[in-house]
């Protein structure tokens, strides 16, 4: 036992920093985690769950229609934004609650405030009230996520991020979305589904620059037919304002008029106030903390994870990486290192993507010979919903060792389907093996394994 208040003082209660807290103190260790936002950090308030929730809500408007083909009949269905946000904010109140309860059951001191670091080992957290408390700890870990990149260029003084989208008022009845990542087709993709008319405005050849390029260019095409408007190869010319509605004209000279502008251009991680220069700890230039292989900063008691060191921006990363560091830290340090390449991702674009390994491109590049599989359909629920809905499945296996590589999907519920095979990939999954394993009939899923 030491003279240091904690044995691991967590900055940050998100995903990341929740987890490795509570996993650190079920490990023995006396763990204090400092929080000045909301409990749950970005995937809880301002992200993955409330993102995930206004998707369904954006899919209930195409099941109505779908539903008359099997025999619904019923009023013209409406939509009230002001009970989705109530309803929302409720449920997010509920799983913060949830978070301190974690922590507090297992034994976690949870600190209300914003840290920052004083040297290696000691931490000031400055609450809200203008009280400042001061901490010691053996290892301190940094877990403060990021936030989104704030808006430029023309019209940035009346743009919006995502942060604020959850609660916009009024409904934005027209709205143009800056971007072709994640977070940009996800917002255009919900809005048009909730009654909006959207524009997505992305300044490259294709939205979501590193997934499959087939999967990016079918996703498009889909979220095209659904009524989205798609602008590639495009910027902002101008903005002005004309009462409450915004007018933008794009590079390509064509005008269009909305409520509000969202800028998905990317996050930033969030190092503001915590005193990392005087640790002498750089970020890289795009703000994002360097570590070694075991999530060690320049200064040997602290450590950083998470979307502020940036290997992938994605939740479930998150809570490997502060496993890891804990594993280090307080166990027998025998965790096998996080396999990034065959991290499984969904965009909760309608239609979902699901992706898990290497694009085609990614794999010609880098093994050389591949073989491709492929299957585009109509999903057998559309021959009687009238949607014109297609589905694409896609399996990328090496030539030379039959090795699956890569396996992708653009179709209803293409995250659930692939979070099963991306076990299968990551065990090592052959196409021999696709091949041997009989079907669930009748399903989506099963195209990916009669694929021949
Ligand atoms: P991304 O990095 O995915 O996308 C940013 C987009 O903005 C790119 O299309 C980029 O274009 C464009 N862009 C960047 N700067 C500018 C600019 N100055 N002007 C115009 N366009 C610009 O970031 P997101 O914010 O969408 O998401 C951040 C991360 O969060 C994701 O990468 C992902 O890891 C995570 N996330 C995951 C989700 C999920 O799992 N479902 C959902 C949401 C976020 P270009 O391609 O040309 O660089």
């Amino acid at each position: 036992m030491d003279s240091f208040d904690c044995d691991l003082f967590v900055v940050g209660a998100g995903s990341g920093g929740v987890r490795a807290g509570r996993m650190a103190a079920a490990r023995g260790a006396r763990v204090i985690v400092a929080e000045g936002g909301a409990l749950g950090g970005t995937c809880v308030n301002l992200g993955c769950i409330p993102k995930k929730l206004y998707s369904h809500a954006a899919h209930y408007g195409e099941l109505f229609e779908e539903s008359k083909g099997f025999g619904w009949s019923f009023g013209e269905p409406a939509f009230d934004w002001d009970r989705l946000k109530s309803r929302r904010a409720t449920e997010i109140a509920r799983l913060n609650g949830i978070y301190d309860g974690l922590l507090r059951n297992a034994g976690v001191q949870l600190v209300r405030g914003w840290a920052s670091l004083v040297d290696g080992h000691t931490v000031d957290v400055a609450g809200a009230d203008g009280s400042r408390q001061r901490f010691t700890a053996r290892h301190i870990l940094l877990a403060t996520g990021g936030r989104p990149q704030a808006p430029s260029g023309p019209g940035a003084e009346h743009a919006l991020t995502s942060d604020a989208m959850f609660d916009l008022d009024p409904f934005p009845r027209r709205l143009l979305v800056v971007g072709g990542g994640y977070i940009a087709c996800e917002f255009a993709s919900i809005f048009q589904g909730l009654g909006s008319q959207v524009t997505l405005v992305h300044r490259g050849p294709r939205l979501l620059r590193g997934f499959d390029e087939e999967v990016s260019a079918f996703a498009s095409a889909e979220m095209q037919k659904k009524g989205l408007t798609v602008r590639l190869d495009c910027t902002i010319a101008d903005v002005q304002k004309a009462g409450a509605a915004q007018v933008v004209r794009l590079s390509d000279g064509s005008t269009v008029e909305v409520d509000a502008v969202l800028h998905a251009t990317g996050r930033r991680a969030f190092t503001g106030g915590l005193g990392l220069e005087a640790l002498g700890i750089t970020p890289h230039a795009d703000g994002t903390v360097p570590v070694d292989e075991r999530f060690r900063t320049k200064v040997a008691s602290v450590f950083a994870i998470g979307d502020l060191v940036g290997h992938k921006a994605l939740t479930p990363v998150a809570l490997a990486e502060g496993m890891a560091v804990v594993d280090h830290l307080f166990g027998d340090g025998k965790r096998p290192p996080i396999d990034y390449g065959a991290v499984a991702t969904a965009v909760f674009t309608h239609p979902n993507i699901g992706t898990v390994g290497m694009s085609e491109e990614h794999a010609r590049k880098t093994v050389g010979e591949v073989r491709i599989f492929r299957a585009e359909f109509k999903a057998l629920r559309h021959t009687l919903s009238d949607s014109t809905e297609r589905t694409l499945m896609k399996i990328v296996v090496d030539a030379a060792t039959d090795r699956v590589l890569g396996m992708h999907m653009v179709g209803a519920d293409a995250g659930e389907v692939i979070q099963g095979f991306a076990v299968a990939v990551q065990a090592g999954l052959t196409k021999a093996q696709i091949d041997r394993t009989i079907g669930i009939h009748p399903t989506v899923a099963e195209e990916f394994v009669t694929m021949r």
